[in-house]
């Protein structure tokens, strides 16, 4: 799983053998010290190993230093056409910079922002999207094409490079879901640099959470892509959740895993709602653990066999299961509550 290089963020390993990260980023303005701190520590309460905040001034620059003093997870600052921005932030101590180089400017001011996250030691993303394609490799492929992006972060690898600097991971985003699969294939095929995934501007929350996990999803389930972050037009809370489910998924990061069925007309019990509360109260209890919420004591058990425990519903009463073998008969109104005591009463992880 993963490339072969090794970048680091402030406490956080990208690439090579370290675990898939989440990332997400502020909305607040980065001048607002304390609705960032906030909103930062929300993320991190959300899973987020890293957070990304918008550098589109000096006074955003330099609020990363004020960041820092009180946190200990990393920064990334997101800049755009200005390198002095960039120097500042990487000065005020941004544990990593997100750049296009492609739109800094001239070749000096590159040299610039490279050397001081030489100095800094800290990592570059390059952040290639469907808007950041120079001309040149647009005219060459005829649009926005797997390939031309895979050439302009490329060429922006160069131009890092040129000025000895490869402590770098690459984004290949675009708002299509089939370019960003491709592009970021042949980024993996043909380079080690980490990569951070993401299928960016995927509309609002409901398709972009379905592009999201398609396009990510797919790349992981490869073993390509060593951090993320989903974008939604949505709160940033909304896109650590959504990282983290994906990484669940998958089987990349630990915590809960419920299993309900789809209902059918064998359904015996009131089981969305049922669902729901379940969801939260493990979310709440915060073990790994996998869970079954089912509709009919006849499939239920058996259609749920992987889940450690679980519920389901029947003629009058429903049933309590552990590993697909029914332990008892428990009333409807105590579903839930029996299933819980259950789970409470067993020490550690399932
Ligand atoms: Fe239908 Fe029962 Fe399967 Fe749910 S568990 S889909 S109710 S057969």
């Amino acid at each position: 799983m993963g490339s072969k290089k090794q970048i680091i963020a402030g406490n956080v390993k990208i690439g090579g053998d370290a675990r898939i990260t989440v990332q997400s980023m502020t909305n607040t303005k980065t001048s607002d010290i304390t609705g960032t701190a906030a909103q930062i520590k929300r993320l991190e309460e959300y899973g987020c190993d890293m957070i990304r905040v918008a550098v589109p001034d000096m006074t955003a620059a330099n609020a990363i230093g004020k960041l820092k003093e009180n946190m200990s997870v990393p920064i990334i600052a997101d800049i755009h056409f200005d390198h002095k921005l960039a120097v500042r932030a990487a000065e005020a101590g941004a544990d990593k910079i997100r750049i296009n180089p492609g739109n800094i400017g001239g070749e000096d001011r590159v040299k610039a922002v490279a050397d001081v996250c030489s100095r800094m030691s800290i990592p570059i993303r390059i952040g290639v999207n469907s808007g950041s394609i120079s001309a040149s490799i647009l005219e060459k492929y005829g649009g926005v094409t797997p390939e031309a992006m895979y050439d302009s972060a490329i060429e922006h690898i160069g131009l890092l490079n040129k000025y000895d600097f490869d402590d770098i991971c690459v984004s290949v985003k675009s708002s299509s879901v089939l370019t960003t699969l491709a592009a970021y294939r042949l980024l993996d095929e043909r380079t080690d640099y980490p990569l951070h995934l993401g299928v960016t501007e995927t509309g609002t929350e409901y398709m972009g959470l379905v592009k999201s996990s398609i396009g990510i999803g797919a790349l992981l389930a490869d073993g390509i892509g060593d951090t993320i972050r989903v974008s939604l037009t949505a709160p940033p809370e909304r896109e650590a959740e959504a990282g983290v489910a994906i990484l669940r998924a998958l089987g990349l990061r630990a915590g809960y895993e419920l299993i309900s069925c789809p209902t059918c007309g064998r359904c015996g019990i009131d089981l969305i709602p049922i669902a729901n509360d379940v969801e939260k109260r493990l979310n709440e209890l915060g073990r790994s653990i996998t869970v079954a919420v089912m509709g009919c004591a006849v499939n239920g058990p058996g259609e749920a066999s992987r889940a450690d425990y679980g519920i389901a519903g029947g003629a009058g009463e429903g049933v309590l299961f552990k590993k697909g073998k029914i332990v008892k008969k428990v009333p409807m109104g105590m579903l839930v509550e029996e299933l819980f005591s259950a789970i409470e009463s067993e020490e550690g992880e399932f």
